[in-house]
């Protein structure tokens, strides 16, 4: 049966999908599919190969990231995508840098796709959000290195919506941080936080 929140969800990923209001970003990646959950992962923006697959996290970082979840908290890909629904500070491949990798988006376009976040937690009402990388992180709460932040569980608020946040490094090849310590005992210690969460309860099969 479809209840209303999932109609709601529906309609607001349909309007993402159509959404243009920013003129140096083309083709929002949005979550697989409408998937109404209590736990939200925010990215940060996709790379080129996500617009093809039609999916956040399709490629490098999201098999890594994917790797994550399946040992620590028994959830695979397929799994994942089917029920956590997954979010981003923008959602459009912001392109490629003149020097090379990819360019971080501006201050108008998170500003301009924060609005889209903003909805997700007002119909969704999330109990866990799980910001990963530094600039998904930052949307929610400041801070300077990722030892001080990462492996502990804080209670966060954007704009009047509390849940409880518990922040993961990105997980892209680009910075070796989560693989050497003390990055790899603090990423074990948020991902144990992750499963143990009341709201992973709906998610986990072990
Ligand atoms: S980045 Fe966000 S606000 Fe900008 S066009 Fe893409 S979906 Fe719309």
């Amino acid at each position: 049966m479809t209840t209303a929140l999932q109609r709601k969800l529906d309609a607001h990923v349909d309007a993402l999908r159509a959404c243009a209001r920013c003129v140096n970003m083309h083709k929002p990646v949005v979550s697989g599919g409408a998937v109404v959950s209590k736990v939200m992962l925010v990215g940060q923006a996709p790379g080129t190969r996500e617009p093809v697959a039609g999916k956040p996290f399709a490629w490098t970082a999201g098999k890594t990231m994917f790797g994550w979840f399946e040992k620590f908290c028994g959830v695979d890909e397929a799994q994942f995508r089917a029920r956590i629904y997954m979010a981003a500070v923008c959602r459009c491949f912001p392109g490629k840098n003149a020097t090379g990798g990819d360019r971080v988006p501006n201050e108008v376009e998170v500003q301009n796709c924060s609005g889209w976040l903003d909805a997700e937690l007002t119909i969704l009402k999330p109990e866990l959000v799980i910001p990963v990388g530094k600039l998904a992180i930052r949307q929610f709460m400041q801070f300077e290195k990722l030892d001080e932040i990462i492996g502990k569980k804080f209670v966060a608020e954007f704009r009047g919506k509390k849940f409880d946040l518990i922040p993961l490094p990105h997980p892209s090849g680009a910075s070796p941080w989560h693989r050497i310590e003390p990055g790899k005992s603090l990423l074990a210690l948020a991902m144990k936080r992750i499963c143990g969460h009341p709201a992973m309860r709906g998610v986990k099969l072990r």
